[in-house]
């Protein structure tokens, strides 16, 4: 899966995606990452990508043609690669693009495996007071945020939902299969989890865990995380009953 982020800090992204889980899975070839700095497509002599908002008010904000250039110059690439291994291309060149804004919908669980069945993403991260509307009219898919506050750049968000998008990405686990027992999964938050030594400061590892009754921890397992998810989650809960009743 390739991700492409259109930032004025692309060394900022690249840096803050390159260690770890996220990483490995880039030098492997699960993923890609792409920072496209909107600045390298302003038309101003001077480098400049923002200006005074009409009307008056506070800060400046992202201009439309440096931002619709960038975009665009990303497109033509998918679109590129796609025509030459004979892939059917959409109009705009196919890739969905998300504004990462405080006013989108609340980033999830849901939302981050319906985005890694997507083969490409464009991810436009805003700055100052943001980004002219009439580019995010002409450009935009979804508008996403990852949560009801606000933070001074788009980058953060859009390293937030990469990491949460490309874990679910076959290959980039090392064991795919963790990914279906944490939480969320089956709307229900993860069961509580234990590593040596067998006693720590006088607590013991639940017994059931070292019996290697492998049906006993599924079912203690289960029974810890539909109890937690009641206790610290009560919408979740309501939904994961809700799931259960249309089975
Ligand atoms: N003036 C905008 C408003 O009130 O909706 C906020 C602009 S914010 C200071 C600058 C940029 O940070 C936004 O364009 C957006 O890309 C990003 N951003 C800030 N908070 C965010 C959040 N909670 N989720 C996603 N992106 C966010």
């Amino acid at each position: 899966m390739n991700f492409h982020i259109l930032t004025l800090f692309p060394e900022m992204v690249l840096q803050g995606l390159h260690t770890s889980i996220i990483g490995r899975a880039s030098e492997k070839g699960y993923i890609s990452v792409n920072a496209v700095n909107i600045r390298d497509y302003t038309l101003d002599k001077h480098g400049k990508v923002d200006d005074y908002t009409y009307g008056g008010g506070a800060g400046m904000l992202m201009q439309a043609q440096p931002v619709y250039d960038a975009c665009m110059a990303v497109q033509e690439q998918i679109a590129a690669r796609r025509r030459e291994s004979g892939a059917r291309i959409e109009q705009n060149g196919g890739a969905r693009v998300i504004y990462v804004t405080p006013q989108g919908k609340t980033f999830h669980q849901d939302m981050a495996k319906e985005f890694a069945g997507e083969e490409d993403l464009i991810l436009l991260c805003g700055h100052y007071e943001g980004v002219d509307e009439r580019v995010l009219e002409e450009i935009v898919t979804d508008q996403v945020s990852i949560g009801d506050y606000v933070l001074t750049g788009g980058e953060l968000p859009a390293m937030v939902m990469i990491d949460a998008i490309a874990r679910l990405v076959p290959g980039v686990l090392h064991n795919d299969a963790s990914a279906l027992t944490e939480s969320f999964h089956n709307s229900l938050l993860e069961y509580p989890q234990y590593s040596r030594p067998e006693v720590w400061r006088g607590r013991r590892v639940p017994e059931v865990l070292l019996s290697g009754d492998h049906a006993k921890v599924d079912e203690w397992r289960l029974a810890q995380s539909v109890e937690r998810t009641k206790r610290l989650r009560p919408d979740l809960y309501e939904r994961y009953l809700a799931e259960r009743e249309t089975v």
